[in-house]
């Protein structure tokens, strides 16, 4: 495993967003947790909401005197694959794993049991990944173990719950972004929902106005700041519908002819199914010159303090922020977007349920025809997607920042 190492992060610096009462009450959380040892696990330190959500969580809880580690899964290109095929397994997608998975799952965490192996007092682990780790410590496990499910496991797949059911059940809690995500074949034990957050005070949540962000965009990536502008920021994959996403923009140009569309999404260093979405949607968009795809295979830094400023610039830049997903156990993108008062159209589905309210803090769609509906509607009324981009930070300010979500573990390591 490979420790990811954080910089203490004082609660104080959110104290202008949530009030002096609120940090007061987060402090008295953490008090009887000073000197704990907690691990958590996961599967990368790049790319995904779970990469971007630890770095505040275990900054914070190091800042309010926990001893934090977060330490990152090291495994081979086929161990990428392998996990893909379970998170797509979890969200209901009929997979095929066989004795040689389950051999080359085990393996990899055998090579990772190390860490996992010393005294904790709380280990949480994230996503199906690391879950594994309970069919191989025997007598030698310490400390409280907790499931961090980030997917939507409403509607699991079979071969993915049987994969994994001989380890979950050795947890004793779960941790769901959803209530309807608690199904008892993959979470037997206590449930909690416990919803994500995301960090306002990092470069890629801090404020930028929306003419610096389409100079940006125009520069960097050369979109006509003079045109609309939709965007998608997320990776390429099945359930974040970019060929829907360009079929919507399609019927939308129809009403608003000069709208332009950019897809941006990073790809893993091993990523297979990202590199295969990807070639799916250049090819869908096939050559017209309004669609800009950007991944971090070309234009999209990989740097990552640049990477964030350029992400923040399409969150912040673009008239229309879409996230047509088809499943999705949460949306970190879609909340990042709404932070910035972004108007977001997104697909009626998992955890976006949660964040946006149809018609007040956004758009809820199920179709492709009902999403280029809302983006038309909203391209063509500045200030509706005024009132709701103003909405949407407010939702995000009260419910989807991190001091909320830090206060949610505090209280879950303290109840045991
Ligand atoms: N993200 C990014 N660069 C990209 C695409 C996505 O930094 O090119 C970030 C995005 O800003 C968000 C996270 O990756 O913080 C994605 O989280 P989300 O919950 O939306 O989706 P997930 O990838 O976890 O399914």
């Amino acid at each position: 495993m490979r420790r990811v190492v954080l910089a203490p992060k004082s609660i104080c610096e959110y104290e202008g967003l949530i009030g002096e009462e609120a940090v007061g009450e987060i402090r008295e959380l953490a008090a009887s947790l000073r000197g704990a040892r907690v691990l958590h696990v996961n599967a990368t330190a790049y790319g995904d909401g779970v990469a971007e959500l630890l770095p505040s969580l275990v900054g914070l809880k190091c800042g309010l005197g926990l001893e934090v580690e977060w330490h990152v899964l090291t495994g081979n290109a086929s161990f990428t694959e392998l996990t893909q095929k379970l998170h797509n397994g979890l969200q209901g997608m009929e997979v095929a794993l066989d004795p040689s998975d389950r051999a080359l799952y085990l393996s990899t965490l055998e090579s990772n049991l190390e860490v996992v192996s010393r005294a904790w007092d709380f280990v949480v682990v994230h996503d199906p990944q690391p879950v594994g780790f309970l069919g191989l410590l025997d007598g030698r496990r310490t400390g409280h173990w907790l499931w961090r499910c980030h997917v939507d496991t409403s509607t699991p797949g079979e071969a993915a719950v049987d994969f994994l059911a001989p380890y979950t059940r050795h947890f004793e809690v779960s941790l769901v972004s959803m209530p309807g995500y608690a199904v008892p074949e993959l979470h037997p034990s206590r449930t909690e929902v416990v919803l994500p957050s995301i960090d306002p005070l990092t470069p890629k949540n801090q404020a930028l106005s929306p003419s610096l962000a389409r100079q940006i965009l125009a520069t960097r990536f050369g979109l006509d700041p003079e045109r609309p502008l939709i965007a998608q920021v997320s990776r390429f994959g099945p359930w974040k519908d970019p060929l829907g996403v360009i079929d919507a923009y399609r019927e939308v140009k129809r009403r608003v002819a000069d709208v332009q569309l950019a897809l941006v999404g990073n790809l893993a260093d091993n990523d297979p199914e990202g590199t295969e979405y990807l070639a799916m949607t250049l090819d869908h968009a096939a050559g017209d010159t309004d669609i800009h795809v950007f991944s971090t295979l070309d234009r999209l830094s990989r740097d990552e303090l640049t990477h964030a400023l350029e992400i923040n610039a399409f969150q912040s830049g673009s008239d229309v922020v879409l996230q047509k997903s088809i499943r999705e156990g949460f949306g970190l993108a879609a909340t990042e977007a709404m932070w910035k008062r972004a108007a977001v159209v997104a697909g009626r589905v998992g955890g976006l349920v949660e964040q946006i309210e149809d018609g007040v803090h956004g758009y809820l769609v199920s179709s492709v025809e009902e999403c280029a509906e809302c983006v038309a509607v909203l391209l063509q009324k500045p200030e509706l997607r005024q009132k709701m981009g103003a909405r949407a930070r407010e939702r995000v300010r009260e419910r989807f920042i991190a001091p909320r979500h830090l206060a949610d573990y505090l209280r879950i390591l303290q109840s045991f």
